[in-house]
């Protein structure tokens, strides 16, 4: 069997357009467009580029992109005075802090200080907690784990009672995607560096679910025949033969997993896309969410 490739960059390219339409639509019945700041604390070379092509895609749907930015010794106080400024901003309905912040930093600190409201990462710990909880409703889903459910969902890989791998377990991937696995009636299985014997685990996935940051560790035989695969590690390998030394691997061995899975994920052109696209759908959303409320 080849598997179906799922096409992540064909998707998230239908979710930039939807959403392009609906600031145009907005724009039309002179309603304000979504606004989102970035706020970088530093100069990590990996970050900056991944804020702007997050403010690129932004321009390019019609969203208004605001850049802060913040040296690298910046004090606790002036991160969050910082987001505290943001959260009363009106043209402002989605904060993103640039991940990971200098060690120094408190994290969680600054992300509880975002307006739950204008949470577009889904990192508060309020979502996250709703996440968890049977019943109750985050307002806003982290975005490359949702962009994961959509790639999914696409592929018709029927989540209700399935058995689903989850490799990782981080904060920003792995523990929220196998909560909305949850949430879909999968039953998941969360692996990560302490679980014992991981192929034998993988094999009985009906869903698996890479994010490890191992090039090429998930090789063709942990993976059950018929499975569907979403590889979400992005790993930067030598490869003299390729045009600048190196290339982008996943987590997956694609070459020998497509033969054994029904849908698989390619890397680059899979995940990686959903990630922005799932953040300007959730920035429209927080404007919607300051639509209903008094801070218009
Ligand atoms: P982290 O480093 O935060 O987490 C890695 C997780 O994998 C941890 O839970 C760790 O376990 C587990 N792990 C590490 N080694 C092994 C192993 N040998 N066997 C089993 N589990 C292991 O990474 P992220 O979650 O942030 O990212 C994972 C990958 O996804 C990276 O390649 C990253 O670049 C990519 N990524 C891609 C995105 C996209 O848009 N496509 C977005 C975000 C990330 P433990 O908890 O025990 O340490």
């Amino acid at each position: 069997m080849t598997a179906n490739l799922i096409d992540g960059k064909k998707i998230a390219a239908d979710i930039r357009s939807e959403v392009k339409t609906a600031v145009s639509a907005r724009q039309a019945q002179g309603l304000p467009v979504p606004g989102l700041a970035t706020v970088l604390v530093g100069d990590d070379p990996a970050s900056k580029v991944y804020v702007r092509n997050k403010q690129k895609a932004c321009a390019e749907v019609g969203i208004a992109s605001f850049g802060y930015n913040l040296p690298a010794e910046a004090s606790q106080q002036e991160v969050e005075d910082m987001v505290s400024q943001l959260n009363a901003d009106p043209t402002i309905n989605g904060i993103l802090v640039q991940l990971p912040l200098p060690r120094h930093l408190n994290d969680e600190a600054v992300l509880s200080a975002i307006d739950l409201h204008k949470d577009v990462d889904g990192f508060h710990p309020v979502n996250i907690g709703k996440l968890a909880q049977k019943g109750r409703e985050p307002l806003f889903v982290p975005c490359t784990p949702a962009g994961i459910m959509v790639l999914l969902e696409k592929a018709g890989a029927k989540l209700e009672g399935a058995n689903a791998v989850v490799l990782g377990r981080s904060n920003i991937v792995g523990m929220p995607v196998a909560l909305l696995l949850v949430r879909a009636n999968a039953t998941v299985t969360i692996c990560h560096s302490k679980t014992r014997d991981l192929p034998s685990i993988t094999r009985q996935a009906d869903v698996l679910i890479a994010a490890i940051g191992k090039p090429e560790m998930v090789r063709g035989n942990w993976v059950k025949p018929g499975a569907f695969v979403i590889d979400v590690g992005i790993n930067r390998i030598e490869d003299p033969a390729a045009p600048k030394g190196s290339r982008l691997v996943g987590d997956v061995a694609f070459e020998e997993v497509r033969e054994v899975a029904s849908a698989i994920t390619p890397v680059p052109g899979g995940v990686g896309p959903m990630t922005i696209a799932m953040l300007l759908r959730n920035t429209l959303h927080a404007r919607e969410l300051a639509d209903q409320s008094s801070h218009i």
